[in-house]
């Protein structure tokens, strides 16, 4: 049977419509990948504008990577880290994530993924107000939008529809406000800080009518990813934050996406002004070559942690693959050629042609309702109209053509579910040539849509 045969028949797709796969099976079968190109079954290249899923910012078959792996492998593929077992590679990974931190941070956890290490989120600050004596202090307040994955908990922390709709999800504890979304949530004439008071004072409200003793924390992404690459206002962190200390609310930095580099700075929070008391790193940590995710924890939650061994004895979280060395040695990998290579530098150079390369493309079309990143980050969003300013009437179908046409024209960029609005998110080291290629096979890609669109 041909692999595709056995994809359609044996493997059960993630974010995959069942019915439509089990009917056509995959779209295409990748076999190669080298920088920013990957290449399907039939010979044909294909630039990767998302890097993978937000994540191969090395770019692919990195030989250095490869070797990295290799050599841990042979020496010490795994142990785990239960009970006080210490490995080498974990332990130095982590004195480097504490020295690289955008804040002072004193302790890392480590998972495979940006789900289960929001998880490990929420049952830390769980943890840390029972050990405080507040049982009540359990809500967790999220964002319409954002994107924190999708296992029990953190599906619910995700503020999109439809990774909650059939799974009875959020889980009861969870709350979600408006985003910083310039293009739909401000009003007419509002200036950027203006927009980020009234957001500001509308969490004050949303607190204070829960009740703070029940309020525990707030997640957010510095910049939000999946939930169409929105940059906030630079006054909105300081402004929530300041909100979030007059309740004690924690304040969690999901840096899935933005950490190590991806915004042309270091940390997404560096970026946005956000001063987090725990942190969550996934993907860039090892540009996605081993799965690896991490919780960085601030002294100020560490502490009271500590104190729960008196009441609660060993800390009873951990998986199997908490703190693996594989992963860990690619995570060192990953973050030396970053800094050899000045690789966030590049980021910030790329990202401004990048931007742009949009501007020129896209700014003038009447379909566009904006253009908006930072550093290798951005996104387009496509409208109805825009003077009167409308949405498309069915959301996403729009950006799900262009996004078709795109990829015939070989360029692999992603349609988000939450609006009409295609992304970029190349590895770091795209050249301008691949950038030039990468807009113009989407902005082709605009045309066809338009054509189909016309023709309906
Ligand atoms: N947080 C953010 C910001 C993400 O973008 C993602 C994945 N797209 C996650 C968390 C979840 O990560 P994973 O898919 O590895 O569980």
């Amino acid at each position: 049977m041909h692999v595709e045969e056995l994809d359609r028949n044996y493997l059960f797709h993630p974010m995959t419509n069942l019915a439509a796969h089990a009917e056509n099976g995959p779209h295409m079968t990748i076999v190669e990948g080298h920088g920013a190109t990957v290449t399907d079954r039939a010979g044909r290249d294909y630039l990767d504008a998302m890097a993978g899923l937000w994540c191969v910012n090395v770019g692919y078959a990195h030989p250095e990577m490869a070797e990295a792996l290799r050599e841990q492998a042979l020496k010490l593929p795994y142990f785990h880290a239960f009970s006080s077992m210490g490995t080498d590679l974990p332990a130095r990974l982590s004195e480097r994530l504490i020295n690289m931190a955008p804040v002072p941070m004193s302790k890392v956890f480590y998972g495979n993924s940006g789900s289960d290490a929001n998880d490990t989120q929420a049952k830390l600050v769980w943890y840390y107000n029972n050990v405080l004596g507040r049982p009540m202090k359990k809500k967790i307040i999220a964002r319409r939008r954002g994107y924190h994955g999708v296992t029990v908990l953190s599906g619910g922390l995700t503020g999109l529809k439809n990774l909650h709709d059939g799974f009875d999800l959020p889980l009861p504890m969870i709350r979600h406000i408006r985003p910083p979304h310039g293009l739909w949530e401000r009003e007419p004439g509002q200036t950027d800080d203006e927009f980020a008071t009234t957001l500001a004072i509308e969490l004050d409200r949303f607190i204070v009518n829960e009740g703070p003793e029940t309020v525990a924390a707030l997640i957010a992404e510095p910049v939000m990813a999946a939930g169409g690459v929105i940059v906030p206002p630079d006054t909105y962190f300081p402004k929530i934050q300041e909100v979030l200390d007059k309740y004690d609310v924690l304040l969690i930095a999901d840096e899935v996406v933005n950490g190590f580099g991806r915004l042309g700075v270091s940390f997404g929070s560096v970026s946005t002004n956000m001063k987090p008391d725990l942190m969550t790193v996934a993907k860039g940590i090892t540009s996605a070559y081993v799965p690896l995710s991490a919780v960085l924890v601030s002294d100020k939650v560490w502490q009271v942690l500590l104190d729960g061994s008196a009441k609660y004895g060993s800390f009873g979280h951990g998986y199997t693959y908490s703190a693996h060395p594989l992963a860990a040695a690619a995570a060192m990998t990953n973050l030396d050629i970053i800094e050899r290579d000045g690789l966030v530098d590049r980021v910030a150079e790329n990202g401004k042609l990048l931007h742009e390369l949009l501007h020129t493309a896209f700014a003038d079309h009447p379909n566009v309702g904006e253009i908006r990143g930072r550093g290798l980050m951005a996104a387009v969003e496509f409208v109805e109209s825009r003077e009167p300013l409308r949405p498309f009437a069915q959301q996403g179908a729009f950006a799900g053509a262009v996004t078709r046409a795109a990829l015939e024209n070989g360029v692999i960029t992603r349609a988000l579910p939450a609006a009409d609005t295609v992304s970029f998110s190349p590895p770091f080291v795209t050249t301008p040539d691949e950038l030039e290629r990468m807009v113009a096979g989407v902005r082709a890609g605009l045309d066809h849509a338009v054509g189909e669109l016309r023709s309906k």
